[in-house]
């Protein structure tokens, strides 16, 4: 009997110490893990004399007090609510009498313009160049973004001191750095074909507080200078938003169905206002062409006049 008693002992102490050695080899192994940051994120780090006084250094980005933060992963910073925009313009100051003013970012050949486009609306300019053409800041800033964006490609925001962004898009390389103080002509980067692009060209384009804002407002591409000292915000300057916006809902029809076709033939899983929807049409309207109710069921194969 002690006999037995103390084989089961003896297996039991055997039993603890394996189970113990693998916990002890699992806890190794997760203190070995590593955490790996996203690739697409580029956190801001500070300079030992930044972290000296963090809110003198916060208050020292550009325009900090308009945008309450400084953002170096998110590209676009949260757009501003038009509407509360009044009739009367805000005058914005477009350079410091003490800045470098304003150079050219690439004297090439503007080969599409802001505006609506055949996919989407254009935000921005393009300049033709070559890949390894030198592009410079427009104007005297910091750099809030640098990396690598799936649509934009290489890309560099540069935030200026009153309150307007800058953004050099397609670059092949980017020489600055998030935090780096620039001034007006300094070589950011090289240009190039990156992201959603087609053949070497700047995509160059100008926010305000999140919102786009047709360069040629302020700049003549054919001087390669500014044709104005103070940029005057008002509601006209965004009376594209509604314009882009038809261009999208459009796009977004003609993406989805055939836009010349007079007549849909349905499928399994349609329903009138998807069909509405994919034709950039109304069930309303769909129901009175073809004589049937929002409520009719439809049939597989049955043809419907668009
Ligand atoms: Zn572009």
């Amino acid at each position: 009997m002690w006999q037995i008693l103390f084989m089961m002992k003896k297996s039991f102490l055997i039993l603890l110490f394996f189970a113990s050695s693998l916990i002890a080899k699992s806890s190794a192994t997760f203190q070995s893990f590593d955490y790996v940051l996203p690739t697409d994120t580029v956190p801001y780090v500070f300079d030992e004399d930044e972290m000296t006084d963090y809110n003198d250094s916060l208050v020292s980005f550009p325009a900090y007090d308009l945008y309450c933060g400084w953002d170096t992963v998110n590209t676009h910073s949260a757009k501003f609510d038009i509407s509360t925009l009044s009739d009367s313009t805000r005058e914005i100051a477009l350079y410091d009498k003490n800045s470098c003013g304003y150079v050219h970012p690439f004297s090439g050949k503007v080969t599409s313009q802001f505006g609506p486009r055949k996919k989407r609306y254009h935000y921005g300019v393009d300049i033709d160049l070559e890949t390894g053409d030198a592009v410079g800041s427009a104007f005297d800033g910091k750099v809030r973004i640098a990396k690598k964006s799936k649509s934009y490609g290489n890309v560099i925001v540069v935030r200026h001191s009153n309150g307007l962004e800058t953004y050099y898009a397609h670059l092949s390389k980017i020489n600055v750095e998030i935090g780096q103080e620039i001034y007006a002509g300094e070589i950011i980067g090289l240009g190039g074909n990156t992201g959603h692009s087609h053949g070497s060209h700047l995509h160059f384009e100008i926010r305000y507080l999140g919102q786009p804002i047709n360069p040629v407002d302020i700049i003549s591409f054919t001087d390669h200078k500014l044709i104005c000292d103070t940029l005057s915000l008002s509601k006209k300057t965004f009376d594209y938003v509604s314009e882009a916006k038809k261009a999208a809902a459009k796009n977004y029809a003609s993406s989805k169905g055939n836009k010349g076709a007079k007549v849909h033939i349905v499928k399994k899983g349609d329903t009138l206002s998807a069909i509405a929807r994919r034709y950039g049409t109304t069930t309303k309207l769909l129901c009175q062409k073809n004589k049937i109710k929002t409520t009719s069921t439809l049939r597989l194969g049955q043809k419907l006049k668009l």
